[in-house]
């Protein structure tokens, strides 16, 4: 097979056409034929797939292929092939790309086609003789050519358009535009695109650049939520002028920011959407989605974290050498309370307030500490300050946490005593009895041992419904109506009203049979029909 290379920036569909036209023999089938090994493809502007196909022609492996050639890169760092799916997709023709970059749901309705701007395309055929199609014109919602301030023209794909045909345009109308913010917007987006080949895909990341540019915007609230409806406002006013055409319409209302920005359950947004809120976001400067190291906060309060530690071990080295407390406080400016903890809880003696009671005492303090004494108590039984009985418990290891296990055991133990002494007075009590009288018991249990309490309340009792006694409200309704004696201009409802028929009248009849046929006697009520069974 003949060799091709390919041009810079050439989508894949005009190597193929170039192909057909300088190396292809006969019909576009045996083009087809011999590239794709398929008499009939169609090749999609910018994501097309048989991609593996092309392996090793012109030079290029099928990833230079996909990366130079195609939207591939774009969708990828968009997080449109987080799965792998659409690379399998472009490389094979087993699946719908279209489908596979998950855009076919994003309701934007571009013209399908292939983009091209008839100045650059004139231009190239004059200086290489032959034409081509720019695969960087081919990004969605890119209207205008940011070289030549003009409007790209589109030979539609599909059924009614190109169809399988293999041919260049032949139609060089120039449609000139004068919209500054159009045409700064194009270049935007192929410069994204160009950084778009550099960068891994990294959503995470991405939404922290965005998030981290709002905040600077004064956009988040200090509870990190953002203010969507300035945002929204800030775009309107930054977009007025803007075209919102060919395709983008849907894009003018902002309602996509939502979706974009919120990171949970993480659906990618179509790249136009990402550019048209970077445009904005990063002031036009798209080399701004390389500033990864200012979208890193949480990554910064980690180091500082991991930093704080040698710290720490730092004060309990000098602590061993004898230093004391003040010079410790004074080389890393640590409280004095925080250096003297740290020599409690690492056994390292020091000379403060705290050491003026013997080890005896301490001992005893943490002892009757240990047994879930009172803080008071123990103050009072082993003549000792307060804050001292505070100090010790603090700063020996564990201890809090045990005194705080004994404290919801404690708790536990007297609701539970609570719940049995209800029990045995009230043997007849139901468990909502129980829910109701002794709440604060129940849910104390509920949460801390639900298990106990389940063995603790009487068996769970059935529902009981009742059954509304028709037959007696029946007697009682009949009985009622014959008393009254009602004359014929006596309405349905003023029977009701006089019986006090709780609604029955009208809606319950057929539970009524007496009733119901007095009523018919009456005539307050018309027969039922008559089934008329004889042939
Ligand atoms: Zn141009």
């Amino acid at each position: 097979m003949k060799s091709l290379e390919p041009l810079a920036h050439e989508s894949i569909y005009s190597w193929v056409v170039r192909y057909h036209l300088q190396i292809g023999v006969g019909h576009e089938k045996n083009t087809y034929r011999q590239l794709f090994n398929y008499e009939k493809i169609r090749i999609h502007p910018y994501l097309p797939n048989h991609v593996q196909c092309l392996d090793k022609l012109g030079g290029n492996t099928a990833d230079v292929w996909l990366e130079d050639h195609t939207l591939y890169p774009l969708f990828k760092f968009f997080g449109h092939d987080l799965n792998n799916k659409l690379k399998q997709a472009m490389l094979t023709h087993t699946g719908n790309t279209v489908s596979a970059a998950n855009i076919a749901q994003s309701r934007l309705c571009f013209e399908y086609g292939h983009k091209y701007c008839p100045v650059c395309l004139k231009e190239h055929l004059e200086q290489t003789g032959i034409p081509r199609y720019d695969i960087r014109y081919q990004i969605p919602g890119m209207t205008v050519c940011p070289r030549h301030n003009c409007e790209l023209n589109i030979i539609k794909c599909g059924d009614i358009g190109l169809d399988r045909r293999l041919t260049f345009p032949k139609s060089f109308a120039v449609i000139p535009t004068f919209n500054p913010l159009l045409i700064i917007f194009a270049q935007f987006c192929m410069d994204v695109f160009a950084i778009t080949k550099q960068l891994p895909c990294d959503p995470l990341l991405l939404h922290r650049l965005y998030w981290h540019h709002l905040e600077k915007r004064n956009l988040v609230t200090l509870g990190k939520q953002l203010r969507m409806s300035l945002l929204v406002l800030e775009l309107d006013n930054f977009y007025q002028g803007f075209a919102f055409t060919a395709g983008l319409e849907s894009l003018s209302s902002f309602h996509f920011l939502g979706p974009l920005l919120r990171y949970r359950a993480h659906k990618p947004s179509h790249p136009i959407k990402h550019l048209i809120f970077a445009f904005w976001l990063f002031d036009k400067d798209a080399s701004l989605f390389q500033s990864e190291q200012d979208s890193q906060p949480q990554q910064v309060e980690c180091s500082e974290q991991i930093q704080a530690k040698p710290d720490e071990t730092g004060i309990i080295a000098m602590l061993r050498k004898g230093l004391s407390m003040a010079h410790i406080e004074k080389i890393t400016g640590k409280s004095r309370c925080y250096i003297r903890r740290l020599s409690e809880i690492n056994g390292i003696e020091h000379k403060s307030n705290l050491q003026a009671f013997s080890n005896r005492i301490r001992v005893m303090v943490i002892l009757k500490a240990k047994l879930g004494w009172h803080r008071k108590a123990i103050a009072e039984a082993l003549n000792v300050g307060l804050g001292y009985v505070e100090q010790v418990i603090s700063n020996t290891k564990n201890l809090v946490l045990w005194r705080k296990k004994l404290h919801e055991l404690k708790n536990i133990n007297a609701a539970l005593k609570e719940l049995r002494r209800a029990k045995v007075l009230h043997p007849s009590w139901l468990r909502k009895d129980f829910k109701a009288q002794h709440n604060k018991a129940f849910f104390y249990l509920y949460r801390h041992d639900r298990e106990l309490l389940e063995s603790t309340l009487p068996v769970k009792t059935k529902p009981h419904v009742l059954r509304h006694d028709w037959s007696m409200e029946d007697e009682r309704l009949s009985q009622a109506i014959s008393n009254l004696a009602p004359d014929d201009n006596m309405s349905l409802t003023a029977i009701a009203q006089l019986v006090h028929d709780r609604g029955h009248l009208k809606r319950k009849l057929d539970h009524l049979p007496k009733t119901k046929a007095l009523l018919i006697e009456l005539g307050k009520v018309a027969k039922p029909p008559q089934k008329n069974t004889s042939r």
